[in-house]
């Protein structure tokens, strides 16, 4: 087991879904000497970007360490552990056996929040939402008594918060969450730095494929959401449960 817990642990289905998502928030908490965590479910292999695969079961596994080394090489840059897990892409499903896997590691890292993808991404992926659907129900094995066996006989784990990132270009106030914004323009660059390490998706500045637009497009968005508190980049995450705020100071000094 993990010596010391890891106090913030971000869950993506695939490597950079977090980074894209959160990364200028996680390096900011690890510059407070928070520790942070990442755990991508799947290492995002098979995937239609290699112009080796002729079918869908294909598997490169040069490609899968590429993939891995990148996943990791993003983390040092934000100061945060990781762990890819080796659940299935493109076939994650919310099962019995893929909560408890998680789970697992939430006993193991003994996480004070975790923050979760959030939503559909409709005509894209479905493993975000089967994520979501996982996290959710894996917080909720850690905490469980009289199961350990099911969890490398690691004990009970009682998670505090439950944070949402939710996923790019939604409602900035969907129903029912509160959102609240991080401002992360002094981590905007290192959040960059990460997200450009993905070569294997193309994440490089180019002005021939249309996909390398698109990190400057999601930092574009980071700066919309900026410009709502004062700032110059920050992002988005909801809470299921109204935030408590003790400091009206907050209201009065904007
Ligand atoms: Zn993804």
């Amino acid at each position: 087991m993990n010596e010391e817990p890891v106090e913030v642990v971000a869950v993506g289905p695939h490597p950079d879904d977090v980074e894209l998502g959160i990364g200028g928030t996680l390096a900011k908490l690890s510059k407070k000497g928070i520790k942070t965590g990442i755990i991508d479910l799947t290492n995002a292999e098979p995937t239609p970007k290699n112009v080796k695969y002729r079918s869908p079961d294909d598997y490169d596994p040069d490609y899968a360490e590429q993939r891995i080394n990148e996943a990791k090489e993003a983390a040092r840059i934000l100061g945060a552990e990781r762990i890819t897990l080796d659940l299935p892409n493109r076939r994650l499903f919310d099962t019995f056996e893929t909560r408890c896997k998680l789970a697992t590691i939430f006993r193991e890292w003994r996480p004070k929040v975790v923050i979760s993808m959030y939503g559909k991404t409709l005509m894209a992926s479905p493993d975000h939402y089967q994520a979501q659907q996982i996290v959710e129900a894996a917080i909720f094995y850690s905490r469980l008594t009289k199961w350990d066996k099911y969890f490398e006989n690691l004990p009970v784990h009682r998670i505090n918060s439950l944070l949402y990132f939710p996923v790019r270009f939604i409602d900035l106030h969907p129903e029912g969450y509160t959102s609240f914004f991080i401002d992360i323009t002094n981590e905007v660059d290192l959040k960059e730095k990460a997200i450009l390490v993905y070569k294997s998706q193309g994440f490089v500045p180019s002005k021939t494929t249309q996909i390398s637009h698109f990190p400057s497009m999601l930092l574009t968005w980071n700066k919309t959401l900026g410009s709502r508190i004062g700032v110059e980049y920050a992002e988005h995450l909801v809470s299921p449960v109204p935030l408590r705020c003790d400091d009206f100071g907050y209201f009065m000094n904007k």
